[in-house]
Parts: structure tokens; C-alpha cells; sequence
């Protein structure tokens, strides 16, 4: 186990200004990811620093509007549990629920679950094949090697690597807003450009500088997050990353779509919003399958997916239309 020194955190702006000096601090919060990538040897700080005792950030508050601030320190198991979080915002409870064990999700941070890192086994494994977010220039084993559970959208020549959290796809769907805090103050990111594309840079999973704290999450209300549901498909059920998974929130006017958001897990580098599926599902009936499944193609007509993959692009759409009918039924 490579070591490191231990320390508690009770002042952010001292978090943030030590975090800002020293490239060998990392923040840890619950540990579910960054233990395991320290002891894959992806990550290999010299000082952890503990930010659970950090103030106010930890609690679910109402915003003016119906909305709601979610702690980046609040745990999944709580956020999933919220009856306001259930009652008007269904596809955050389900996909935390789907994500993980029940003892991870006790743990787990909902700041540390945007942040976690690509499970594609090149990364977080120790041999010395070439992996560009490992190691810089060092290449891609994936793009010509296994990668049946890599990227079907957004992906370069660097990296064919897919974001693994459920909860960011559902926060993609509902536009939520991750709150910043560095030296300068804070700033809001939209969720669509907290998550990168790989580029030429696959090392950066995120915006986030160095020296920055997510201190929370601020999700809108709609109309859509009322009716909304999120949909895993993966190998196993009792726990396993997402294979496809789709967040899928609709307003009716009956039973037509006056205006859907739909996201999906699983096939990009970031949660891959459907834009263009969303303007087409606008008016059809719900229960025009053959529409519905049209309007969802119009998304996939850049798909490119790779060797092993090429499943991901029926099973994706499948999993967006049962995501938004099953949506639906809620409104
Ligand atoms: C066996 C297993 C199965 C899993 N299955 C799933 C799954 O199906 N779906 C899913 O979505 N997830 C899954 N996970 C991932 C799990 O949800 C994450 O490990 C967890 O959410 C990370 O939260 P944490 O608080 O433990 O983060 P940590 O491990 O403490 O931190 C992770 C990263 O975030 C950074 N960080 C943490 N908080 C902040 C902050 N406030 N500001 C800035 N940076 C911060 C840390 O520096 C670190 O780089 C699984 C994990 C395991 C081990
Ligand atoms: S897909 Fe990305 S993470 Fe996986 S081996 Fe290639 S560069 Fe590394």
C-alpha cells in the first residue's frame, strides 16, 4: 500500500489554500473510490485531507422555487432516502439506489461520486500497459483491445473510456448545478460541462482546478423532475457499474410530450445527453412505440461504437424508451 499522511479539515478556505499549494493533497471523503485507486496505484497522493468535518455541507435544503441544495458531503444513502428528494425528484433516489451496495452508499459522497473515476480495467489496473489516463502518452490498450463496456459516443483516439456514476446521469438529465469554492469564491458550474470529453487531455475527467472544493449540488425544479425515472442495465443485479443506464424526466399535456430530457450512463466519457431525441419526442403519444423509438434514433445517428461494443447502441435506446415511458406514467 503506497503511504500517506492523514489529516482533518475543519475551515474550507484553509482546505482549499492547502489543496492550491500542494499537488500532493487530495481531498477524501467517504474513501470508496480514492482508497481503491491508491491501492490500484492510479492515484498516489502524499496527504490525504479529511473533509467530513467541513460546515454546511453536508445538509439537503430547500431552494426559493421548489428546488433543492444538496451538500457535496451529504451521503447517498441520505439523499436517497429524502422525502422531498423521492417525492419531486424520483431519478436521483432510483440512481443513487441503483449505484453501488447499501454499505458503499452509507459511506459515499455525493461530491466524491461525480468525481469518481472511469472503471476500465487498463486504468485501474497495475500492469504496465499503456493507459493514457494512467499515464499520459503512454496510449490507449483500450481502443483496440477490450472494451465491451466502453464508449459509444464522444470518444478520441486517446480514450474510449466511459464515466461510471449513475447519480451524475440523472443530475445531467435535470440540468443540475455543482457550487464551487476556490480561493476566489464560488462559482457554478452547469452539469453538462462539469464532465469532459476525452480530447487529447483524457488525464482531466473534470472542470474542477486545483484548489477547488465542490460544496454543493443545486438541482431546479420542473415539471420533468416530477415524472422522472432512471433505468440500469447491467451484468449482475446485486451490484454492478452500468453497462447502459438512461435518466428520463417527460411533462404531458394528456398523453402527448410537451417536453422530455433524457440522458444516458454508460456510453461516453460524460453522461451523454439525447438533444436531439429530445426535440423529436416533443408531441408524440406516449403510446406511439414506433414514434417514440424514432425520435429516440435521432440521437444515435452518431454513435461509433468499437470493436466489442456494438450492442450498446440497440440496448441504449431500448433503455431510453422504456426510461421515458416508465417516466411518463408518472406525470
Ligand atoms: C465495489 C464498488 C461498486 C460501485 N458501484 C457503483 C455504481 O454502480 N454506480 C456508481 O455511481 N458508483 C459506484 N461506485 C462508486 C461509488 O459510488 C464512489 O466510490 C463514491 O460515490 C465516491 O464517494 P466518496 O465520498 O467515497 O469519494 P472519495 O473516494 O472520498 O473521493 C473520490 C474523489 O473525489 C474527490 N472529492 C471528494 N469530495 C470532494 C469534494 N467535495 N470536492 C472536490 N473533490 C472531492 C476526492 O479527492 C477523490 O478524488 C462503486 C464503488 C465500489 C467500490
Ligand atoms: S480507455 Fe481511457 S482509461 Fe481506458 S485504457 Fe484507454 S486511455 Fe486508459
Amino acid at each position: 500500500m503506497h503511504p500517506f499522511a492523514l489529516s482533518r479539515a475543519d475551515d474550507p478556505a484553509q482546505a482549499i489554500a492547502a489543496q492550491e499549494r500542494d499537488a500532493g493533497l487530495a481531498f477524501i471523503a467517504g474513501g470508496t473510490d480514492l482508497i481503491g485507486l491508491i491501492k490500484d496505484r492510479a492515484a498516489l497522493p502524499e496527504r490525504l485531507l479529511d473533509i467530513n468535518c467541513l460546515p454546511g455541507m453536508a445538509g439537503i435544503e430547500p431552494l426559493p422555487g421548489g428546488g433543492l441544495r444538496i451538500g457535496a458531503l451529504a451521503r447517498m444513502s441520505d439523499v436517497a432516502a429524502d422525502a422531498q428528494v423521492r417525492r419531486h425528484f424520483p431519478v436521483i433516489a432510483e440512481a443513487l439506489l441503483a449505484a453501488a451496495s447499501g454499505q458503499l452508499r452509507n459511506m459515499a459522497s455525493m461530491g466524491g461520486n461525480i468525481m469518481q473515476r472511469t472503471r476500465c480495467a487498463y486504468f485501474r489496473d497495475e500492469d504496465e500497459l499503456p493507459c493514457n489516463k494512467r499515464r499520459p502518452g503512454s496510449g490507449c490498450a483500450a481502443l483496440h483491445g477490450l472494451n465491451r463496456n466502453h464508449a459509444i459516443f464522444g470518444w478520441s483516439e486517446a480514450c474510449v473510456a466511459t464515466h461510471p456514476s449513475d447519480l451524475a446521469v440523472a443530475l445531467a438529465a435535470l440540468d443540475a448545478i455543482v457550487i464551487v469554492r476556490g480561493q476566489a469564491g464560488e462559482r457554478s458550474v452547469p452539469f453538462g460541462d462539469f464532465h469532459r470529453l476525452p480530447g487529447r487531455t483524457p488525464e482531466r475527467d473534470t472542470a474542477l482546478e486545483r484548489g477547488e472544493l465542490i460544496v454543493a449540488i443545486e438541482v431546479p425544479a420542473s415539471t420533468e423532475a416530477c415524472a422522472s425515472h432512471y433505468l440500469k442495465v447491467r451484468d449482475r443485479q446485486s451490484y454492478e457499474f452500468a453497462l447502459v443506464s438512461a435518466a428520463a424526466a417527460v411533462a404531458l399535456d394528456g398523453e402527448r410530450i410537451r417536453s422530455a430530457r433524457l440522458a444516458m450512463g454508460g456510453v461516453a466519457h460524460k453522461p451523454w445527453r439525447l438533444a436531439a431525441a429530445e426535440t423529436s419526442l416533443r408531441g408524440l403519444s406516449l403510446g406511439d412505440s414506433n414514434g417514440l423509438r424514432s425520435a429516440i434514433a435521432a440521437s444515435f445517428t452518431d454513435a461509433r461504437p468499437l470493436a466489442h461494443n456494438a450492442f450498446k447502441v440497440e440496448l441504449a435506446q431500448r433503455a431510453a424508451l422504456r426510461a421515458i415511458v416508465t417516466a411518463g406514467t408518472r406525470a
